[in-house]
């Protein structure tokens, strides 16, 4: 591993850089990866933002966006570009699988591998880490990497700390999580004293919906909401029917499981999503209970112990039923 003396040496001659997130980018992730793409390119280094996938149209208002490489998109000049970078930031993520189609690319190169992130189990693909599990966004600790590891706050421009405000608004659910610390409210006071244009932001973030995506999220509570009042359980299972008949996009499903997870006395809320290729799972929880687990044993997946998610092969039906087959398993930690 290197410390931080040794890579403040490295980075203080111009680098070949590549700046990377996991699939299907959130907030978070695009803008923890924004921050660090304009605030290296501050510093003199030749640098490029990769992003495996789309994502929301609900961030393309963010500050240099236009910028950043779709992999899914331009695979060979990425690939170009991985092979020959020097350093690669890799946030938000700390299994290469997280990215998809590009981890072949990131587990080839020789460049120097940078993560930070706040996710638990690294898989230990770094040569440095800023890794803080209980942080409250990536986004968080790149605002700690750049200001009190590399002592550079000066070099913190508005775009950059609006970027950073948009990572931990949203990882935060709007500062309403468990991960919300008082610290997390002098990093957020100190972004909006930097620039950060917060309430523009919210107005991006959260007015941003198209009229289909709304009327989906009708569709969704009136028909596909399902309570387990016995397993203090509620989720939504959506068919590739409803995605199609609504034309939902990337993002549109943004949020969907928190209304489950709104409903009183609810401690499990699973949104089961019929994906193109695959059943998608995104499970959130209140409290000490663990959705991480429950993704990490039966949906070959992860996370935070309230908001994890996962993957099955299996149709829908088969998913929704092997779901609910393991509540009963944790009956005692659903209804205490
Ligand atoms: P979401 O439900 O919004 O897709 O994801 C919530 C959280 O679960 C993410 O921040 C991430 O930590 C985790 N997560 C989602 N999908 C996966 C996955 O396929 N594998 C792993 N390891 N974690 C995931
Ligand atoms: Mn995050």
């Amino acid at each position: 591993m290197l410390t931080i003396t040794t890579l403040k040496q490295i980075l203080a001659e111009p680098k070949k850089i590549v700046v990377t997130t996991h699939y299907k980018p959130d907030g978070d992730a695009l803008g923890s990866s924004l921050a660090m793409f304009m605030w290296l390119k501050s510093k003199g280094h030749q640098v490029h933002l990769i992003v495996p996938s789309d994502y929301p149209a609900f961030l393309h208002w963010m500050p240099q966006q236009e910028q950043a490489i779709i992999y899914t998109e331009n695979k060979v000049i990425s690939d170009e570009i991985i092979a020959q970078a020097d350093l690669l930031f890799c946030l938000d993520f700390n299994g290469l699988a997280r990215t998809h189609d590009m981890q072949e690319a990131l587990r080839k190169a020789t460049a120097l591998k940078l993560m930070i992130d706040h996710h638990l189990d690294p898989e230990g693909f770094d040569d440095f880490r800023h890794w803080t599990p209980t942080a409250a966004a990536t986004a968080f600790l790149a605002y700690d990497f750049i200001v009190n590891q590399l002592d550079d706050r000066a070099s913190i421009t508005p775009e950059i700390a609006s970027c950073l405000y948009t990572g931990i608004m949203t990882d935060t659910g709007s500062f309403r999580f468990r991960s919300t610390t008082a610290e997390v409210h002098l990093v957020i006071a100190d972004l909006i004293s930097l620039g950060a244009e917060n309430a523009q932001i919210h107005e991006f973030v959260f007015n941003s919906s198209s009229e289909n995506r709304l009327k989906f999220l009708g569709f969704c509570l009136l028909n596909r909401l399902v309570v387990l009042p016995e397993f203090n359980t509620a989720y939504f299972s959506i068919t590739k029917d409803d995605l199609t008949r609504f034309n939902i996009v990337t993002g549109d499903t943004e949020g969907l499981v928190n209304y489950a997870l709104s409903i009183s006395g609810i401690k499990l809320a699973a949104l089961i999503i019929d994906r193109t290729n695959q059943i998608k799972l995104s499970l959130r929880s209140i409290g000490d209970f663990p959705a991480n687990e429950i993704c990490a044993k039966y949906f070959n997946g992860g996370g935070h112990k309230n908001a994890a998610g996962g993957h099955d092969n299996l149709p829908l039906e088969e998913v929704v039923q092997k779901f609910k087959a393991i509540l009963p398993l944790y009956t005692e930690q659903l209804t205490s």
